[in-house]
């Protein structure tokens, strides 16, 4: 019987603008994506991905039962990695018992510290949350690691040195208050579609003043006032002589310095060094658009910056956000709407991940894992013993990949994450997957790294469960069910719930244990609003219609749009002195060009979900992006098959001739598992933070045949279950 059209309102499952969507089903088929006027983060507008992303759900691929690895061989090959030979399907409780026995195991023989664990910014709060707990009052390890280790990590050590806080400061939709903003690393018409429409109308209709900072001549630089086309990995000189332009000009907010900063002299003196001539010799750009974007900078009366993994994809990505953060602090342009430090986030909740814990140094709400406060404080709400739970700082992912060569880490549960789509220098990657004695992937497809696992474990996608999702400007946000969940598949939180019973069961111990008899999502996030002082005041019947931006610290508290207006977190603010590093991997006669990644309009990160829809076939494959004269001077024409090779591996993609990127740069963005640009990348990290270097690495490219290409997306291969 077919059951009337309905409609369900829920939240965008791609990028951190969460906007608001209305599913629109018929029986259990979604067939229609629309969004409301009033929706506050997007006002009805919608980019390609969510209007028209959604239809994995239905993708043939997907899998819908629980499978065992049958045959353990080195899945060396895509082919090998998804020959369905090697799988068989199994029960529920077989797929949990095995997996309960296996962890357990290897826990006992090999330590707490052997088990790993990669949450997913693409599944709820909710989902995150239990699986850090499950990780740490079960297993006692703090190896738990997400995305945002690869993609922000670098602007949240920096926040949290400067002020104490990582959250993005302001609202987006402010930035139609700003009277001048920064946009650096980020191309935010592809990235952050809906943010961009505003940031063009602030230009448009505003008359706001736009400087973009970015290699490559992207989308924004149409809207701009000033283009600086700095090199890659040069931000520090070109930020840091901007601060030394605001210091030697006396630009500066005095009275927002003495009341609220520290370490000013310390970090005025660092700045001496940066004069705008050094780094125009660095950066390659000229002086006087130092001087003057410096200027409109600190001259403004609400400025404000705008940053993405640009800044933060680097090996010294904490010192380049860092650089970025001085400028706010020199001016006083934070604390007030309209102005403000804003790392967009990338992941739908990338930020509700992180807030949920899923950090190896960090339980929930940052609250620190190697300080007995904080520790006594899970102990008691987890029902663990006093010590009970580890001190020790886990592992990052990159890190937990590496331990696997060491066999520190013998065993790696991988809740939605792809880390050999996502991980630099992935031909090593590969080799140390291969390591690891027992793998459990939960996802909907069996994607690059799911190929790897024994167990897999199928999860339901956002439109078939309930929960919260937090965007870039802390607002968290309603996920709501409008359809069954598909085949077995079932949500992420309730994966863990059923195989947390299961652990705590066989392990035996005396005493009283946590809680995880959960019968809906909303428990879950009560008890994150018990630990977490500032999602204390979030309820599900409060977000019904619109979200709460955190900290919302009771149940009358109305949220909070705008970050430090009278103190940061860490009382005042730290300038940090700088120096000028240079990247890791610098040009040289035989790797002459430098790589940058990032990603396109059509494509979201890995391309697990966009690659099994109608939008792979608008963007069915990834080109490297050349400049004209660097074209020329290689004799490769647009359309032509190339190879870009780096000291770590080759990848063989066509060439697009074009001047989006700058002489000497070349772009290859990262969703393409057929020329996956992280083959190339270096898997060297950031001092601070750990997040690797994957906007910088030396490559060279050399003319290719068409027999050379790779087969197209190799989606055939995928079983059908
Ligand atoms: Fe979804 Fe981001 Fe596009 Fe909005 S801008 S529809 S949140 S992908």
């Amino acid at each position: 019987m077919i059951t009337p059209d309905r409609m369900t309102r829920t939240t965008c499952p791609y990028c951190g603008v969460g906007c608001t969507l209305d599913l629109h089903a018929r029986d259990d088929y979604i067939y229609k994506v629309t969004s409301p006027f009033d929706a506050v983060s997007n006002h009805g507008n919608l980019c390609v991905k969510g209007r028209f992303g959604y239809d994995f759900v239905y993708n043939r691929a997907r899998v819908l039962t629980p499978l065992i690895r049958v045959k353990r061989q080195q899945p060396g090959s895509r082919a090998q990695a998804f020959n369905l030979d090697e799988w068989r399907s199994i029960s529920w409780d077989e797929a949990l018992d095995h997996i309960t026995n296996r962890l357990t195991e290897i826990s006992r023989r090999s330590g707490a510290d052997s088990l790993a664990f990669y949450g997913c910014a693409k599944a709820t709060n909710e989902d995150n949350f239990l699986l850090q707990k499950m990780a740490r009052a079960l297993f006692r390890t703090n190896n738990i690691d997400h995305c945002t280790r690869l993609c922000h990590a670098g602007s949240v050590v920096a926040l949290q040195k400067a002020l104490g806080s990582s959250a993005m400061s302001n609202t987006a939709a402010e930035v139609i208050e700003n009277d001048v903003f920064i946009i650096t690393g980020s191309n935010t018409a592809e990235t952050h579609p809906i943010i961009a429409i505003q940031m063009k109308a602030a230009v448009r209709k505003y008359g706001a003043k736009l400087i973009v900072v970015d290699p490559r001549r992207i989308e924004m630089v149409k809207e701009a006032t000033m283009w600086l086309a700095l090199k890659p990995g040069t931000d520090v000189a070109l930020f840091s002589a901007m601060a030394h332009v605001i210091l030697k000009e006396k630009l500066y907010n005095e009275a927002f310095i003495r009341a609220r900063t520290q370490n000013f002299e310390a970090f005025a003196e660092s700045m001496e060094k940066f004069t705008p001539a050094f780094a125009e010799e660095v950066s390659g750009v000229p002086v006087d658009q130092i001087v003057q974007a410096a200027r409109l900078y600190a001259r403004a009366k609400n400025g404000a910056i705008y940053w993405t993994l640009g800044i933060s994809q680097s090996s010294h990505g904490t010192d380049n956000a860092l650089s970025i953060i001085h400028l706010a602090l020199l001016t006083g342009h934070i604390g007030r709407r309209g102005t403000g430090l804003n790392p967009l986030r990338g992941q739908n909740n990338v930020q509700g991940t992180s807030d949920a814990g899923v950090m190896p140094w960090h339980y929930p709400g940052y609250q620190p894992v190697d300080s007995d406060v904080s520790a006594e404080k899970f102990e008691k709400a987890w029902r663990i013993e006093s010590g009970g739970l580890s001190r020790r700082r886990g592992l990052t992912t990159t890190e937990i990949i590496s331990a696997a060569a060491t066999g520190e880490v013998r065993s790696l549960y991988i809740m939605g994450e792809n880390p050999m789509m996502s991980e630099p220098n992935l031909n090593h990657t590969h080799e140390l997957m291969k390591e690891l004695e027992f793998i459990v992937a939960q996802d909907l497809f069996i994607n690059e790294s799911g190929a790897f696992a024994d167990v897999f474990l199928p999860s339901c996608s956002w439109a078939e469960k309930d929960g919260t999702f937090t965007n870039t400007d802390r607002r968290v946000q309603r996920v709501r069910k409008a359809i069954e969940p598909r085949g077995k598949s079932r949500p992420d939180w309730s994966i863990i719930c059923d195989l947390a019973q299961r652990i705590e069961k066989h392990r035996e111990r005396n005493g009283a244990s946590a809680y995880w008899g959960y019968s809906h999502s909303e428990e879950i996030l009560r008890e994150m609003g018990r630990l977490v002082p500032e999602y204390a005041g979030v309820t599900y019947a409060r977000i019904e219609t619109t979200g709460l931006q955190t900290p919302v610290l009771d149940e009358n508290h109305p949220g909070t749009p705008v970050l430090f207006t009278d103190t940061f977190p860490s009382g005042r603010a730290t300038f940090h002195p700088l120096q000028y590093i240079p990247s890791a991997e610098l040009v040289d006669a035989e790797y002459s060009l430098i790589l940058t990644t990032g990603r396109v309009l059509e494509h979201w990160h890995g391309g697990t979900m966009t690659r099994h829809g109608r939008l792979d076939e608008l963007y069915p494959e990834a080109l490297v992006e050349v400049h004209p004269g660097d074209a020329a001077r290689l004799g490769v024409k647009d359309g032509q098959a190339v190879h870009v090779a780096s000291r770590r591996g080759t990848v063989c993609l066509r060439a697009r001739v074009t001047d989006k990127t700058t002489p000497g740069v070349v772009f290859i963005p990262f969703f393409s598992v057929e020329a996956s640009a992280n083959t190339l990348t270096i898997d060297v990290l950031d001092p601070y933070a750990r997040i690797p270097e994957y906007k910088i690495c030396a490559v060279r490219m050399t003319a290719a045949s068409e027999e050379d290409l790779p087969h197209p997306h190799v989606k055939a291969e995928r079983g059908r279950w």
